[in-house]
């Protein structure tokens, strides 16, 4: 390779996609001081384009009924240790209603695979929701569905939808998902992202046997679909699952990949991820450091908090809402950035229609 790392930095930081070999090599041959260089160019192309500002988002986790069964996933279908549970039109209507109090402008509603929230059901939701309270964004994460129902839920007044690739190696995909195929997420992705939602994609680090080459190809995919948001966090294994035993990823090669995502998709929304935050008492923070600019406090229940265990030792599991409120907000400060409670829609669409 005739450039460094520094130099293959700045030509991202300028161009906004390498060549796979080269972000091989980067992620092969990064040290403390590239690193240090990675995530000030990180944090500048973020405050160029968002300034000092986090967006918070509420999330509600409504159901983990799950009938995927994906490997690294504590909610699998296959874990039958866990307590199922599926919040009622009226406890997510009350989960909204104290996140709005609190100021939050933008819902995520989020679950496992659970088809009682069939079209029908879910367009309804959506729309009591919009008719109580007009000026709040919602998003949904509730996994792989038709064009047809994603059309109906975005006509009903959804706007956005986070749909992670997980992987974009084609192999360590099928591995992971014994009930979803490579072929299909992708097309679900490519499927909102027609409709009209700003979607959000992303993926795991530190799968078992993930490698750099896998890594580069999650970046390449980044650059390819420009998704409006991006999620990565580390895999965190959870003890009821088939890889209970695996090691996991590590903060700092998820900083390195929020990095790396800052500079291809310099508008992006990145979210500060609760599993980065439950892997370091500062992940959060450190990942704005590196270029995020997002965060996602939980408003579910307490109740059913611990029920929705995607992995071990998750954090804000025993918080009241107001409190992890009040708890993200100093920790966003201390970090050097600001709070802003408003919807924070992607920068580079007007949407066709504000919902
Ligand atoms: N059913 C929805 C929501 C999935 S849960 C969907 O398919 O999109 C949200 C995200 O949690 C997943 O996309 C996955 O990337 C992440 N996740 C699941 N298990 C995890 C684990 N053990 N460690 C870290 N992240 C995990």
């Amino acid at each position: 390779m005739d450039e460094t790392v520094q130099d293959l930095l700045v030509r991202l930081y300028t161009h906004h996609n390498l060549e796979k070999e080269q972000f091989v090599f980067i992620l092969d041959h990064l040290d403390d001081e590239s690193k240090k260089m990675l995530f000030e160019l990180a944090n500048k192309t973020r405050i160029e384009h968002y300034g000092r500002r986090v967006f918070m988002r509420g999330l509600i986790e409504f159901s983990n009924l799950c009938k995927q069964d994906c490997l690294y996933c504590g909610i699998r279908k296959s874990n039958k240790t866990v307590d199922r549970y599926r919040l009622s039109f009226a406890d997510i209507l009350a989960c909204c209603e104290e996140g709005y109090n609190l100021g939050y402008r933008t819902f995520v509603l989020q679950s496992g695979e659970d088809f009682w929230f069939s079209t029908e059901r879910m367009s309804e939701l959506i729309r009591l929701i919009k008719k109580q309270y007009e000026d709040v964004a919602i998003t949904l994460s509730v996994g792989e569905r038709s064009y047809e129902t994603y059309q109906a839920w975005y006509e009903a007044g959804a706007s956005r939808y986070l749909l992670r690739h997980e992987t974009a190696s084609p192999a360590l995909y099928a591995a992971m998902h014994p009930t979803m195929t490579f072929a299909n997420r992708r097309a679900c992705l490519a499927n909102l992202k027609q409709i009209g939602y700003q979607i959000g994609a992303g993926f795991m680090v530190g799968l078992p046997e993930q490698t750099h080459e896998d890594l580069a190809l999650d970046l390449l995919y980044i650059a390819q679909l420009q998704p409006h948001m991006i999620g990565i966090g580390p895999f965190i294994p959870h003890h009821a699952t088939p890889l209970a035993d695996s090691k996991g990823g590590t903060v700092d090669d998820t900083l390195v990949m929020v990095a790396l995502a800052r500079l291809i998709v310099p508008d992006g929304l990145l979210p500060a991820t609760t599993a980065i935050g439950s892997l370091h008492p500062r992940g959060r923070e450190l990942a704005l450091q590196a270029g995020a600019n997002v965060v996602m406090p939980n408003l579910s229940p307490i109740m059913v908090r611990e029920k929705y265990e995607l992995y071990e030792n998750k954090i804000c599991t025993g918080d009241e809402s107001a409190a992890c409120r009040a708890c993200i907000e100093v920790r966003i400060s201390a970090a050097g950035y600001t709070v802003d409670m408003q919807r924070g829609d992607s920068t580079r669409i007007t949407p066709l229609r504000f919902f």
